[in-house]
């Protein structure tokens, strides 16, 4: 099941299980949509893959008892800031492929 990790990686902003900023790479690397867009360049600092939106899990039982309140967010912060300069040269080597052909 989906985390749903409460923060931005890199910046520690919030991202609430309703944001529509968060983005999450297969691995649930989860960031906000500014740093994806304006530092990460679409690349996961962490294992080179592209980014897409966070579902957000409803909010209440719609059907079958699934929704947050029987399967709550995350609260365990990951805050691991992206040093840039490594970062820099993963973009270099996969930045020009499409995510889905990395
Ligand atoms: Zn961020
Ligand atoms: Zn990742």
């Amino acid at each position: 099941m989906l985390e749903l990790r409460p923060n931005c990686e890199h910046c520690n902003v919030p991202l609430p299980p309703a944001s529509v900023d968060a983005r999450i790479c297969s691995y649930e690397c989860t960031f906000c949509a500014a740093c994806v867009d304006t530092l990460l360049g679409n690349v996961c600092p962490n294992c080179g893959g592209g980014f897409a939106p966070r579902p957000v899990r409803p909010a209440r039982d719609w059907k079958g008892g699934n929704s947050i309140v029987a399967d709550p967010a995350s609260t365990a912060v990951k805050h691991r800031p992206v040093d840039l300069a490594s970062h820099a040269a993963l973009v270099a080597r996969v930045g020009d492929v499409p995510p889905e052909r990395r």
